[in-house]
Parts: C-alpha cells; sequence; structure tokens
C-alpha cells in the first residue's frame, strides 16, 4: 500500500530516451536491474570501505556496504508506505561515484583535482557514470535512468544551488527530493556506523571496554545482552548489542520519519517537495546517539595509526598516478583520449581514477610509477 506522499511509478517524468514498456517489470524495477547489471556497480566489490580488503574477508566493502544500505532502506520503505522499488534502487547506486581508497581515495582525488582548478564530487561522479560511462546500449549512451532515479543520485544526500550549478538545472533544486530519496543519506548513516564499530572490533582496533565507554547508546544495549546472556563470550554480546542498537536507529528514523510527516501536514508528493526542510530524520534524542557514534568513530578508527598506513599509501598513489597522467596523456586508454578533446584534461583523468577498483590503480601505479607506494 502505498502512502499519498509516496512517489508512484506511473507518475514517473520517465527516460531521456523513451522506450517501450516491459512486460512485467515496472520502470523503477528496471532501473534497479540496470544498477545491479552495470559494471561500475560490480567494481564496488573491489573498493575500500574503511579496511583495505587484505586485512579480512570478512570486512564491508564498496559493495556489501550497499547491500545493507539496501537492506535498511527496503524495510523503512516499505513501512513507511513509499516506493520500495526506488528507495531499493537509490541505495543500490548511492556510492556507484565513490573512487578506490574509501574516504582518502576521495580526499586525494579532490585535491588533486583543485590543483587544476576543478573538485571532485562523487555524487556528481555518479550522475556521469550513469548518464554516460556506462555502455550498455546499442541507441544511447549511458543507462537512460528515469528522472527519479537521477534525482536522487544528485540529492539524496545534500542540496545543490541552481548558481553554482547550472547544469543540475533540470533536477528541481528548488524542492526537496522525494521520501525515497531522503532516506538514503540516513540509511547509508545507520549502516556504517554500525558496520564500522563491528570491523573496528573485528579488527581488534577498537575494544567493547572503549566502545561502551564512549557511545551510550551502546553501553545501555550492551547491559541488557549481558544480563541476558552472562555466560555468553564477549564476541556474541558486542553482537546482541550491536545489534539492538541498529534496530534502535531503524525504528527511530521510521517513526521520526512518520512522526514529522503527520506533523508537517504533508500529505501529497508536492508537499514533501515543497516542504522547506527534509523531512525524513532521525528524532533529536537519537541523532545525538548517532553523532556519538560517529565521532567515536572518526576519532579512534577512521583517523588510528592502524588505517593511517593505508592512508597515506592512498594519496601518494591517486596524487601520483594523477599527475602523472596530466603530463603523460598519452598513455591515458585511447577513449579517455578522445575526451579530453571535449573536456578539461583533469576532468578526465579524475574519470578514470575515479572508475578504478583498488586492485587496479595499484597495479597502474607498479606499472608507471614503479612500486613505490
Ligand atoms: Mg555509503
Amino acid at each position: 500500500m502505498l502512502a499519498d506522499y509516496a512517489v508512484r511509478v506511473e507518475r514517473t517524468r520517465g527516460r531521456r530516451h523513451p522506450e517501450p514498456p516491459h512486460p512485467y517489470r515496472n520502470e523503477f524495477q528496471r532501473d534497479r536491474d540496470r544498477v545491479i547489471h552495470a559494471r561500475s556497480f560490480r567494481r564496488l566489490e573491489n573498493k575500500t570501505q574503511v579496511f583495505t580488503a587484505r586485512v579480512s574477508d570478512h570486512f564491508r566493502n564498496r559493495l556489501t556496504h550497499t547491500i545493507e544500505v539496501a537492506q535498511i532502506s527496503r524495510t523503512i520503505a516499505e513501512q513507511l508506505g513509499l516506493n520500495v522499488d526506488l528507495a531499493e534502487t537509490l541505495a543500490l547506486v548511492h556510492d556507484i561515484g565513490h573512487p578506490p581508497f574509501g574516504h582518502a581515495g576521495e580526499k586525494a582525488l579532490d585535491a588533486a583535482m583543485r590543483k587544476h582548478g576543478l573538485f571532485f564530487d562523487h555524487n556528481l561522479h555518479a550522475l556521469r557514470i550513469v548518464e554516460d560511462f556506462e555502455l550498455r546500449y546499442a541507441a544511447f549512451r549511458g543507462l537512460n535512468l528515469t528522472f527519479e532515479v537521477r534525482e536522487g543520485i544528485i540529492k539524496h544526500s545534500r542540496d545543490y544551488s541552481a548558481e553554482q550549478h547550472p547544469e543540475l538545472s533540470e533536477y528541481l533544486l528548488d524542492q526537496k527530493p522525494p521520501l525515497e530519496a531522503q532516506l538514503i543519506d540516513l540509511t547509508d548513516e545507520i549502516a556504517y556506523n554500525t558496520a564500522d564499530l563491528d570491523d573496528g572490533y573485528e579488527a581488534e582496533v577498537l575494544t567493547v571496554a572503549q566502545i561502551r565507554e564512549n557511545v551510550p547508546a551502546f553501553e545501555r544495549a550492551y547491559q541488557v545482552a549481558e544480563t541476558r546472556y552472562p555466560q555468553a563470550i564477549e564476541k556474541l554480546k558486542f553482537n546482541e548489542a550491536l545489534k539492538r542498537f541498529f534496530n534502535q536507529l531503524v525504528t527511530d528514523l521510521m517513526n521520526h520519519t512518520r512522526e514529522r510527516v503527520a506533523k508537517a501536514g504533508v500529505k501529497t508528493l508536492d508537499d514533501v517537495r515543497s516542504h522547506p526542510e527534509r523531512l525524513a530524520a532521525f528524532s533529536p534524542a537519537m541523532d545525538a546517539e548517532r553523532r556519538r557514534a560517529k565521532e567515536f568513530l572518526y576519532a579512534n578508527l577512521y583517523y588510528s595509526p592502524e588505517l593511517r598506513a593505508d592512508k597515506e599509501r592512498a594519496e601518494v598513489v591517486v596524487g601520483e598516478l594523477f599527475e602523472f597522467w596530466m603530463s603523460h596523456p598519452e598513455e591515458l586508454p585511447r577513449s579517455y583520449q578522445a575526451k579530453a578533446k571535449e573536456e578539461p584534461l583533469a576532468r578526465i583523468v579524475c574519470d578514470y581514477v575515479a572508475g578504478m577498483t583498488d586492485g587496479f590503480i595499484a597495479e597502474q601505479h607498479g606499472k608507471f610509477l614503479g612500486d613505490r607506494g
């Protein structure tokens, strides 16, 4: 049962290149399937989330993180009467524009671009991927996704101003995105904050005592686990506590968003779009808990000495390769050399680097710059 404020697939603004309907899949289901079958989606498997895969096969990579975001998004969308197919598609595509080496790679690529007066933004890059780089159809470039999916790619995590981004003017920049898109930024937060506690503990960078001391919601959940399972080993108490914290985040986001929609008197999709602020939100109390977890992870995991070497290597590899191709564009693949005739070389080098997996960029660095990383 779709709520009145949900996106209705039969009212989609459609695709750039009109296509006949499919006999049994609706337009958002087709978009979901196009994302799943895209090369850039498959490459997520070999892109770092937080830990490089060589540490352990159990840690998340960008693909498994993406699947977790899709799981949470589907659950909440269904409970709120939103369009589950659209929410799932937006979750599956939300990290498709991420470069290799996780956050460090993203920062390094942006820094390299800024030296040439440009910048890197993974949402804008994701749009370039689905609009241009994916080559699957004889009739057009890109995946030819519906308007609502392209809009969600751009707007799920931030607002872009029309003055700064005239090229995005078709995406209704003066309006908020539908709730299906608003959700993704927050389900992403739930997924990585809990998963990074999990992987950080598994990697023995974080201890249970340390998490209990710094993340109050986890501490309360751990106390419940201890009371219920006093004999259990620490790892299983940890799992019970994390599961409880995870569940509280999901439930809170769902309930508080529902409440905000009701309080705002929002009835239709147009109401969602024209509301002055985003309606998908955690309650203030839960948002404070989420922030505590996030701040803890920044201080103790993302900037930990254990991950510093990975970060430094990412900066070296991305930075050096970027400058190498800027001064040796003849070493770029031919298709990129051709593109450099239409757009600044730095943008083309950026596109090439951003699409790479951790494995491929390391190999390229070895090939062109010796393995100095
Ligand atoms: Mg993400």
